[in-house]
């Protein structure tokens, strides 16, 4: 059975760029959660620490977010995976999804590429 290209992932092109933001949202949850021995540790107030991780956190969800719609309708896989994903595996989904969820459209069939 040869399949080259059908199951070929939405997002493969942009899997190193998940995995990344993936990595420092992960490490700026630490950061929040851990702000205060983190903070002792640095010599600076917790709440500095803690607003750092959620700030951090908030620009590389949005970064992240950005650009990862489907070619085909336009909705934002990013969110879209955020939203409907159980068990917050919301990153595997994203790399297994290789069509999207709302208008069926996948890079197999599309050979359109600038
Ligand atoms: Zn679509």
């Amino acid at each position: 059975m040869t399949n080259p290209t059908s199951d070929k992932p939405l997002l493969y092109g942009r899997r190193r760029r998940l995995w990344i933001g993936a990595t420092v949202l992960a490490a700026a949850s630490v950061a929040v959660i851990f702000a205060e021995s983190i903070a002792a540790r640095a010599g600076i107030e917790s709440w500095i620490v803690g607003l750092g991780g959620i700030v951090v956190f908030a620009l590389v969800l949005f970064s992240m977010a950005r650009g990862l719609t489907c070619p085909g309708c336009g909705v934002n896989l990013f969110w879209y995976g955020f939203a409907h994903a159980r068990n917050a595996n919301w990153l595997d989904w994203m790399f297994k999804q290789s069509v999207c969820p709302k208008c069926g459209y996948s890079e197999a069939g599309s050979q359109n590429r600038s």
